[in-house]
């Protein structure tokens, strides 16, 4: 069943890609059919029939002033598409830097909604990431112990979220303690009402266990906005459920009836894919393309295609740059790092492009930045978001002309049999 409300009913704007869909897949996994959008939509864009959309910008890292303009533009894109409540979307190591860009896009999201309070709660217990009194964990670490101690863009050096986000905000930073988030959606709520009292906008809130999580989303189904990690969704889908907005939603995952031929496109050269690549070469026709030799000669590209049309007949294949580190070494060398990237993402759009049109409906990519480059390459601005293969990664269905499944692979997700699988699980 749809929503019962016309429009959508959660607008969400997240900082980055892979977390885009990682929140999509939280709410399809608790029953709203969910769209994910690439990049900002532009005023023609039409509202895609969905409970949520997922707005994925590339924000994370951008200087504050601009990460708060695209992120007000994507919220007042969701509320002209019918969004009633808001969330922003971050990673579940709060990764930001004393002058943002949660704070900052928080507060401009905040202000644009008309809200009065809203939470942060980066916690994602799957994950190892609790807050507890304001203080932010991996596992049982606070994040200061960890790599993201010195992660190159956002060092995490403060664990005390109360201070870190009080630095990229004006007013006051509250907190929402573990012994009354404990006690359930009720007096979760009633703190919110005192620190409104307070005059407090800004509030932290603990989580340790995914019980918080639907329960913070409980109390918070009369906030305009809130943010988090993927985890701090958890309660919206039963929130609008509660309210009498959504259905059981036992279909959400469902996409269209996959058709035509089946393809991998592998860029990633982590461990997990070089693992995946090993093991299809077992199970189906591999092609490499050699990225030296790409750079001498451009019409490597369409060879590969011309190759897959003739093997895709009877099942997948698999087209691969992915290379072991000594040899990607070689060609960032002799080419630059930033150019050699660019120059295999670029032929691997294109081999996709390629595929496409010779017949491919179903097709994985592996890496994070492929995808991208695929993604890009293939014009496709929405994708339908589906069931997991495996953890973290769903089927998805681009909407639009091109009629297409793609599974877009993180390169170290997914287990040894990925590629063969994926189009098991997809039949
Ligand atoms: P992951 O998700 O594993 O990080 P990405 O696709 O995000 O994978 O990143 C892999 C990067 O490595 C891409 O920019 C890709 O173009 C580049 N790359 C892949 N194979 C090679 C190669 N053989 N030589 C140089 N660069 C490569």
């Amino acid at each position: 069943m749809a929503n019962t409300k016309k429009g959508i009913l959660l607008g969400a704007v997240a900082d980055d890609m892979t977390g885009a869909t990682d929140l999509c897949n939280t709410l399809v996994a608790r029953g709203m059919r969910t769209i994910q959008m690439i990049g900002l939509p532009g005023p023609r864009d039409a509202v895609p029939d969905a409970d949520a959309v997922v707005v994925a910008l590339k924000s994370r890292n951008l200087p504050a002033a601009d990460a708060v303009r695209i992120s007000k533009r994507a919220r007042s894109w969701l509320e002209k598409a019918g969004a009633k409540q808001f969330f922003f979307k971050y990673c579940s190591t709060f990764d930001s830097t004393d002058d943002g860009n949660i704070g900052p896009v928080g507060d401009a999201l905040l202000k644009a909604t008309g809200g009065d309070l809203t939470t942060y709660c980066p916690a994602f217990p799957a994950a190892g990431r609790s807050v507890y009194n304001g203080h932010l964990f991996v596992g049982d670490q606070l994040i200061s112990k960890t790599g993201m101690r010195n992660h190159p863009l956002t060092p995490m050096r403060d664990p005390d979220l109360v201070s870190v986000l009080d630095r990229q905000v004006t007013g006051d930073v509250g907190l929402v303690p573990f012994d009354v988030v404990n006690r359930g959606p009720k007096a979760i709520a009633k703190a919110f009402d005192q620190q409104r009292a307070n005059g407090i906008r800004h509030v932290i809130v603990d989580a340790i266990t995914e019980k918080h999580l639907i329960d913070l989303g409980l109390a918070g189904a009369g906030l305009k906005l809130m943010t988090g990690g993927s985890g701090a969704a958890m309660g919206l889908p039963d929130a609008f459920r509660k309210a009498g907005h959504l259905g059981a939603g036992k279909t959400a995952a469902k996409l269209p009836r996959a058709k035509g031929l089946s393809a991998v496109i592998a860029g990633s050269c982590s461990v997990a894919t070089l693992g995946q690549i090993e093991h299809m070469k077992n199970e189906r026709p591999v092609f490499y393309v050699d990225a030296a030799e790409l750079a001498d000669n451009p019409g490597l590209a369409t060879d590969a295609v011309r190759w897959a049309k003739g093997q895709m007949t009877d099942g997948p294949v698999l087209i691969y740059v992915s290379a072991k580190p000594a040899q990607v070494r070689k060609v960032q060398k002799r080419l630059g790092r930033d150019a050699a990237g660019e120059l295999v993402e670029n032929a691997l759009g294109s081999v996709a492009k390629g595929l496409v049109k010779a017949g491919v409906g179903r097709l994985v990519v592996a890496g994070g930045e492929t995808s991208g480059a695929v993604v890009s390459s293939l014009g496709i601005k929405a994708l339908r978001i589906g069931g997991e293969i495996d953890p973290g990664v769903p089927w998805t269905y681009a909407t639009g002309k091109t009629n297409l499944h793609l599974a877009l692979k993180s390169g170290n997700f997914g287990q040894a049999n990925f590629f063969t699988r994926a189009f098991e699980v997809l039949e």
